[in-house]
């Protein structure tokens, strides 16, 4: 069963060492719970104090004596022998004090790695299995994703390093990031990465697996909505339609496309999407031209997406590049070569131009 408490300033006490409890108790106190972590014997004589009975035999020096200690709202069991369990707990019902259970953090000698993908930045398209290892992680390496206020509250327990390029920062380099991932694990904590749409998708997630089983350090990838298909999706565009285009292409224009790519983009006669292609967007569509491609053929890009500054362009391929000085294209954006662009702006697909259109969307 599933009960919703609202823990805002109520009394919590967390049964357990401090080691096993730092998951728990971050949860509770990011929920706003005013929390006490104290060893199963302590919790004991805590709740009799509160109880106005006394210490107990067995108290220790120094506890609260009788009557001082207020009663909590709430016993959070988390680790200490199963006979304390017990007596705790019929101490708890006696004093109508609710009582539950949590896992503990692991004692692992060797932490754990989690590649996770956040999604195209809005804040709902993260999984559940992210937001997971985000709530369990004691260290969080992040690059321009999540407002930091955001990350705190979804990792509460974590430290927090930002990787990404800040303005007036330079981006942590990668093998530097790599030795961050696996010097955090090796010393037994659960670090994730998190990462902007797919880890797998031009994140460069291959290489930290690759860090990670270099050092033994088990890791796992939990995918995100890549921005090669959502932010498309964002300004209406389908990658794929039937009898429109059945296949679509993801490419880096990080470097410039060389001829063969050139000629087979072409030749496929489908959606290609380009991230990274702000910088050689002049480059790709002369070559395309160049390699068989119709100048007719729609293009959109679409800048920013998710966010409330999101902008769709409409152009086509044989146009776009006149355009460009007087929309001054930023990145990040995601440019959708293909008829299915012809989709968003409400044309038949096959029939008549798509002119060039400015549009500042709201975030949908
Ligand atoms: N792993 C990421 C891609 C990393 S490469 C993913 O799966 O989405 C970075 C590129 O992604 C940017 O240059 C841009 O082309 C694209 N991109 C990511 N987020 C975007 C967004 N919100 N709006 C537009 N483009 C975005």
């Amino acid at each position: 069963m599933n009960v919703s408490l609202d823990l805002e300033g109520s009394r919590v006490i967390i049964v357990g060492a401090e080691s096993a409890t730092r998951r728990v108790r971050a949860r509770y106190q990011a929920a706003g719970a005013e929390v006490t972590v104290l060893s199963a014997g302590r919790a004991r004589v805590s709740l009799a104090s509160a109880a106005g009975i006394g210490t107990i035999p067995g108290g220790l020096p120094g506890d609260e004596a009788a009557g001082q200690s207020a009663m909590p709202h709430l016993i959070v069991w988390v680790e200490g022998r199963e006979s304390q369990r017990i007596d705790l707990l019929s101490a708890a019902r006696r004093l109508r004090v609710s009582m539950t259970t949590e896992h503990p953090a692991a004692h692992l000698p060797r932490g754990s790695v989690t590649l996770v993908g956040g999604g195209p930045g809005e804040l709902d398209l993260i999984t559940v299995a992210g937001r997971q290892a985000l709530l369990e992680a004691d260290v969080v390496l992040y690059d321009r994703l999540a407002p930091t206020e955001i990350l705190a509250a979804w990792a509460p327990a974590a430290e927090l390093i930002d990787v990404g390029k800040a303005p007036g920062h330079h981006a942590v380099p990668q093998q530097e990031i790599e030795a961050i991932i696996v010097e955090r694990a090796l010393r037994g904590l659960a670090v994730v990465r998190l990462k902007g749409g797919d880890p797998f998708v031009f994140g460069r997630g291959g290489e930290e697996v690759q860090a990670c089983r270099d050092n033994q350090i088990p890791v796992t990838v939990v995918p995100g909505v890549t921005s090669a298909i959502s932010v498309p999706a964002a300004a209406g565009i389908p990658v794929t339609h039937r009898n429109v285009s059945r296949a679509f292409t993801v490419i880096s224009g990080h470097a410039p496309l060389s001829p063969d790519e050139l000629t087979h983009l072409s030749g496929l006669g489908s959606t290609i999407v380009l991230l990274m292609g702000v910088g050689t967007l002049v480059q790709t569509v002369a070559g395309l031209q160049t390699h068989g491609m119709r100048s007719s053929m729609p293009l959109a890009i679409v800048e920013r997406g998710y966010s409330i500054h999101q902008r769709t362009t409409f152009s086509t391929v044989g146009e776009i590049t006149s355009h460009l000085a007087a929309i001054s294209l930023r990145s990040p954006a995601v440019i959708i070569i293909g008829e299915v662009v012809r989709l968003a702006s409400g044309e038949t697909p096959n029939q008549g131009a798509v002119d060039l259109i400015v549009n500042s969307l709201p975030a949908p």
